[in-house]
């Protein structure tokens, strides 16, 4: 494992909107996995935001990206792919969320 640096709030915010989307292969409860980033270049590290959401056997099961990335990824498609599609969706949530927002503290006004 990469040394861990510690998530800030934002980051925490986004792991839990990135887990409650449920396993990205299965629905089943996930928990975040870390996008490993290619090619290290200035400044770029491991971050807290390149995650995707998987449950345990496909985090660190028999046939997870752990344990068989290649199977995985042939299967499932590229985990940096699945982590473009995994940020499409939190931003969605945010929108919605958002919106919803907006329309409760504006409630009485519209
Ligand atoms: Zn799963
Ligand atoms: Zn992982």
């Amino acid at each position: 494992m990469a040394k861990k640096k510690v998530a800030t709030k934002a980051e925490r915010e986004h792991m839990s909107k990135v887990a409650s989307l449920g396993c990205w292969v299965c629905q089943r409860p996930a928990n975040v996995h870390h996008i490993r980033p290619i090619g290290l270049g200035i400044g770029l590290k491991s971050s807290h935001y390149d995650t995707i959401p998987l449950c345990y056997d496909h985090h660190q099961g028999q046939f997870s990206i752990h344990n068989c990335k290649q199977q995985f990824e042939d299967m499932y498609g590229k985990e940096t792919n699945i982590l473009q599609e995994v940020k499409k969706r939190v931003a969605d949530m945010e929108q919605a969320n958002d919106l919803f927002n907006f329309y409760n503290t504006h409630k009485g006004e519209i």
